[in-house]
């Protein structure tokens, strides 16, 4: 029988041609694909993990894992998936539009760009805090991962514009204008009771001139079709949405369809693909983890707002953990997810693609629950004979470009409020 020696073992004929009709199918290893994606500049645009900081008992420099806390994101786990940073959210749940709810959201909101600051300066070997495009290359080549910030939900806005010039000088430069429900800003996509403004409100128009003017770019993700069409029609810069998915592959109002991802390339614009498995695909019901949730759902929000003793913190824990147990979730698979992801990368192609996945917000697929699988991606992005070039840009270059075109935008108005 034929042998070959190879390595430190023998490789037989019948494992010789199983080797070789890999290749032919360009199969890529795991290594080879953490190889390329080492070299690149990895930006995931929406990280839900800053409501995380606020919470009892969690480092972010320590190893946490998603079974027995639910996070997704810490330095240990982005150094094995090669994940540089990206825009690090200030997310917001949406209270009543009056007075009082906008303004005990906005100091919620403040409070969050702070424990955002706090993380970076209180490990300044480890991150970089990022207000421009051109810095974050040179943050990974000192061996330190970016932060830029980013608003999800500007309900904290109120009716008060002025608070995106002190987020701008907070060092936001992404912000998406609603969140599940209609605000003062514009129609979601999930409002259960449908379109209010049909679109921006006229307050979200001038939401979409302010931002222009400051150098923040505008994200479309949550908003409805029509307030994403708005966005892209009074934009003077192209928008991003920061994690969405395509709609052709499944129909949920959270994803785009071709036609509006074509309108957003056409306007310059980047979708990155999120990986939150109901809008993947349809999951089956699964009403008595529904129902064991529905209780969670206060505490949740009290965990959020961070303001919750750590006993009660390790409580819900608990209480979670029993329901996972009990009723685990159905996830969409990885192979969803790299559905989404092929389709719209075929539909606008590699310079309007990137990646946002939605960690710590609610994303994460069976195959890949934490950044630490994020080569996953390349690899399989390899095979599907993406080059190099390509995953450059939709790692990472893609949505820097956006960034400094909202930059460059701000730059040419004579009436640019700098950031001190
Ligand atoms: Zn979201």
């Amino acid at each position: 029988m034929f042998e070959q020696k190879c390595g430190t073992g023998i490789l037989t004929a019948s494992m010789l041609s199983l080797v070789l009709s890999f290749a032919a199918h360009a199969e890529v290893s795991l290594a080879q694909a953490n190889a390329i994606q080492r070299a690149l500049l990895t930006l995931d645009t929406h990280l839900d993990t800053p409501a995380n900081l606020v919470k009892p008992g969690f480092d972010i420099m320590q190893r946490h894992s998603y079974d027995e806390d639910f996070t997704q994101v810490d330095v240990p786990r982005m150094n094995e998936g090669l994940l540089d940073g990206g825009f690090w959210a200030i997310f917001s749940p949406q209270g009543p539009l009056t007075p009082d709810g906008y303004e005990k959201s906005r100091d919620t909101a403040i409070l969050r760009a702070l424990a955002i600051h706090t993380m970076v300066t209180a490990h300044p070997d480890t991150f970089g805090f990022a207000t421009e495009a051109a810095q974050a290359a040179p943050i990974k080549a000192a061996g330190k991962h970016v932060v830029f910030m980013s608003i999800e939900n500007a309900y904290p806005l109120g009716t008060d514009l002025s608070l995106l010039t002190t987020f701008y000088k907070l060092g936001v430069r992404l912000a998406g204008p609603v969140h599940f429900k209609n605000n003062q800003l514009g129609d979601s996509s999930t409002d259960p009771e449908g379109a209010k403004w049909g679109g921006l409100s006229p307050l979200g128009e001038q939401f979409v001139a302010e931002a222009n003017r400051l150098g923040i770019v505008l994200d479309g993700s949550h908003a409805g079709d029509a307030t994403v069409k708005d966005m892209i029609r009074l934009s003077k810069t192209p928008i991003m949405l920061s994690h969405s998915g395509s709609k052709a592959v499944y129909a949920h109002p959270r994803n785009v369809d071709d036609d509006l991802l074509k309108a957003l390339a056409a306007s310059g614009g980047v979708i990155q693909m999120n990986a939150y498995s109901a809008y993947l695909k349809q999951l089956p019901e699964n009403p008595q983890r529904k129902e064991a949730f529905k209780e969670l759902m206060a505490m949740m929000d009290k965990a959020e707002n961070g303001d919750m003793s750590a006993k009660e913190f390790e409580q819900m824990q608990a209480k979670r953990r029993q329901i996972e147990h009990d009723f685990p979730a159905v996830k969409a698979t990885f192979d969803d997810y790299m559905e989404h992801f092929l389709h719209t990368l075929k539909v606008v192609g590699p310079l309007h693609v990137g990646i946002g996945a939605d960690w710590d917000g609610g994303g994460g697929v069976e195959g890949m629950m934490d950044v630490a699988s994020l080569p996953k991606i390349t690899q399989r992005l390899l095979e599907a004979g993406y080059t190099k070039e390509d995953l450059a840009n939709i790692w990472g270059l893609n949505a820097l470009r956006v960034l400094k075109q909202a930059e460059d935008y701000a730059k040419s108005l004579s009436n640019h409020t700098t950031a001190q």
